[in-house]
């Protein structure tokens, strides 16, 4: 049984902020169309709508963290999509948040690319200066293909704006990467346009994640019609190391494969430094003959 969850309960949060104090600012997400996302649509057993929680609801919960003194965690602000609210709302949060739990090492959220667009740099400078450090978001492929493809509802161009916008006003920027979005049709564009989105965009941190297909999802029938393929574990790693190598010389992010989806843990703090022993890493699972056997996770959810 399925059952709708409300705006405080919180469905998904990043592996990296499973230690900080989660604040429900939004609840599910104002787009969830993405062909591949089953976050909001059941995976968990839940669904979820979008809304934006009342202020006071979110302060009274900053208020209860501060009683059970969680000062000088991190603070997550939860919810698909957090940027999706008004700016002097999220300030307001924001700075509540570090008055509040004093010392706060971090606060962040997840972020949509268009939310940042419909902001202007002026309200992106006041996120900064009330504290957002971090954003989280999904740029899943470069390819204008595969994301019209995955209903993703944003180009590569948007991607690039947004990300180089949020870059400048000093906050920092983390990418979430679909490894075999593409399938095997589309898995040469997804690689090489990914890595030219990367490449002009330099984010502070790129994350990969390994396409597992969920029965919640709009792409588990293009699964069974057979319309749509998944990668095996050595493709997966594959597009990863070419990934990897066509980035351009400039690109200095920290590179993390920090989820359970992925068939490899190689990370680096500075992919400039670290690309060479990064790509002959991956070579060396390439050519192992066992890697060509390992079955696929098959995870339902992630
Ligand atoms: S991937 Fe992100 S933007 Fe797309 S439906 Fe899921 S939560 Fe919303």
């Amino acid at each position: 049984m399925t059952v709708k969850f409300p705006p405080e309960h919180i469905v998904i949060r990043p592996p990296v902020e499973a230690y900080s104090v989660l604040i429900a600012v939004t609840g599910g997400c104002s787009w969830n169309k993405c062909k591949f996302c089953g976050t909001y649509k059941g995976m968990y057993g839940t669904t979820q709508d979008y809304a934006l929680r009342p202020i006071e609801d979110v302060k009274d919960d900053i208020d209860q963290a501060a009683k059970y003194n969680y000062h000088g965690f991190p603070v997550f602000l939860a919810g698909g999509n957090p940027t999706s609210a008004p700016t002097d709302y999220l300030v307001e949060i924001i700075k509540y948040v570090r008055i509040a739990l004093r010392n706060v090492q971090r606060v962040s959220c997840y972020a949509k690319a268009l939310d940042i667009l419909r902001k202007s740099d002026e309200e992106l400078d006041k996120l900064a200066e009330a504290g957002l450090d971090i954003v989280y978001m999904g740029l899943e492929s470069g390819s204008n293909t595969v994301l019209r493809l995955m209903k993703k509802g944003t180009t590569a161009a948007s991607f690039i704006k947004a990300g180089k916008r949020l870059l400048n006003a000093g906050i920092k920027l983390s990418l979430y990467i679909i490894l075999g979005l593409g399938g095997y049709k589309y898995s040469e564009e997804h690689v090489k346009e990914t890595a030219r989105v990367l490449t002009e965009i330099n984010p502070t941190i790129f994350r990969f994640r390994t396409l597992n297909i969920s029965p919640s999802t709009p792409l588990w029938e293009d699964l069974q019609s057979g319309e749509f393929t998944l990668l095996s574990p050595f493709e997966n790693l594959k597009e990863e190391r070419d990934i990897i190598a066509n980035l351009g010389e400039n690109v200095t992010s920290q590179v993390f494969n920090d989820h359970v989806s992925n068939y490899c843990s190689i990370d680096s703090t500075n992919i400039k430094v670290d690309r060479e022993m990064f790509v002959k890493t991956l070579d060396s699972y390439l050519n192992d003959p066992r890697i060509k056997k390992l079955p696929r996770k098959n995870l339902t959810q992630m």
